[in-house]
């Protein structure tokens, strides 16, 4: 147990334990394979540290001021303007926080008080039974009354059918306001719900029923990968999808921790709340003080890789997931889930107790397992997502390991 020290303590032993000691498992030909997590790009932690010993604080929303911008400042307002741009919205509102569980926790909040002024009934969210454990935290902290998850097809997409069956038995119940959390990269398989599909379905059932709806788009994963593959759906192309939420801190190569919020222009008002310290402001934000810091690392990736760049990197991923899927197809004990359209692989092992990789294996490449509950049925699952600091070296030791178990 540590004890808050009595005086100052030498720094030459401080200065040895702040360094540390082993290399990065996530630099190149690291063993990290669990998660979608990487080292940030060069020029990521170079623009982060330039702006360390600055510590600006990024209160606010920086789209919704009319005044001059500090550098850092600027730069995040320039980074909320071509996500938007990327995500089909140029005139949209955001700002950087620490990642999406704060997003969906936000949107949720909007959501809610957004809906409750179009009309005065409770409100129910809808997503599908993939959806990341962040939405029951925001439904928790919104008190949110009605809480329907979906089943997904085949695919791992929400079941348009069903949604449909469950919107109307909520009009049936004189429920009018709908909060609808579609996912672009589910953590677990790494899907995508149809945009446009629910969207389709949303104007028909409008045409019949006097109904609101937010949808909000968690593309924590997805944000940073799906705009750079073929046919990618603009989030903000269907006019019901009121806010995005993506982590930098993924696939966009930026440092922990930092997140995008992205919501069409005044939304966050509807969440405002007066500051007692500043005379005639509100604060629109879920968090106070942010750091500029992410604001500058993120900025960076954008411009130094461009469209170009990111789809350079995701086709080299995506390259070295086939490969890996060429190994395992090889061992017979292992069964691919989903083969998704971005660069993870989710597959279950027979012939082992609940699945269950021995434990030096899970320990080696950070796999964690988990199960996947889908359509009644209960598979033993792990996930790998192929980052940049993967090498075809380290997938072969992983097919060479699962082989030998
Ligand atoms: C990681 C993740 C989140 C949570 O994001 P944090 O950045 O960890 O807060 C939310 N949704 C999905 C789909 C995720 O993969």
């Amino acid at each position: 147990m540590s004890e808050f020290p009595k005086s100052q303590r030498n720094e030459e032993f401080i200065n040895k334990i702040i360094s540390p000691k082993n290399k990065p498992p996530r630099s190149e030909g690291g063993l990290f394979l669990g998660y979608p997590h990487t080292t940030p790009l060069k020029i990521a932690i170079k623009a982060y540290s330039n702006y360390l010993e600055y510590n600006s604080n990024h209160v606010g929303t920086v789209t919704r001021l009319n005044q001059k911008l500090t550098n850092s400042r600027q730069l995040e307002k320039e980074v909320i303007e071509m996500l938007g741009d990327l995500y089909g919205d140029k005139n949209i509102d955001g700002y950087i926080n620490s990642g999406s569980s704060e997003g969906n926790i936000l949107a949720t909040w909007i959501g809610k008080n957004y809906l409750c002024k179009q009309a005065n009934s409770k409100v129910a969210v809808l997503t599908s039974e993939l959806s990341h454990h962040s939405i029951d935290k925001a439904i928790n902290i919104n008190s949110i009354e009605k809480f329907v998850k979906i089943s997904v097809d085949d695919n791992f997409k929400i079941r348009i059918q069903k949604l449909e069956l469950e919107i109307l038995k909520l009009l049936s119940s004189d429920i009018k306001n709908c909060i609808i959390v579609l996912t672009s990269g589910y953590t677990c398989t790494g899907t995508s719900d149809s945009i446009e599909e629910v969207g389709k379905l949303i104007d028909k059932l409008k045409r019949e029923y006097d109904f609101n709806v937010y949808i909000h788009i968690d593309a924590a994963i997805g944000g940073f990968v799906y705009p750079f593959i073929s046919g990618f759906y603009k989030y903000f192309m269907n006019e019901h999808v009121k806010s995005v939420t993506v982590d930098p801190h993924k696939m966009g190569y930026a440092p922990m921790s930092t997140g995008v919020f992205l919501c069409r222009k005044n939304l966050q008002t509807y969440i405002e709340t007066p500051i007692n310290y500043v005379e005639g402001k509100n604060d629109d934000t879920l968090i106070g003080s942010r750091n500029g810091a992410s604001a500058v690392a993120t900025w960076a990736v954008i411009n130094y890789l461009g469209i170009k760049g990111f789809r350079d990197k995701i086709n080299y991923l995506m390259k070295l997931k086939e490969d890996l899927i060429a190994l395992l197809e090889d061992n017979k004990n292992i069964n691919i889930i989903s083969k998704s359209e971005i660069n993870m692989v989710c597959f279950s092992f027979c012939g082992l107790k609940y699945g269950r990789l021995p434990k030096y294996i899970e320990k080696k490449y950070t796999l964690d397992q988990f199960t996947l509950k889908c359509n009644n049925k209960v598979t033993y699952c792990y996930k790998i997502y192929i980052m940049p600091h993967v090498t075809q070296e380290v997938l072969k030791e992983l097919a060479y390991d699962l082989s030998s178990i």
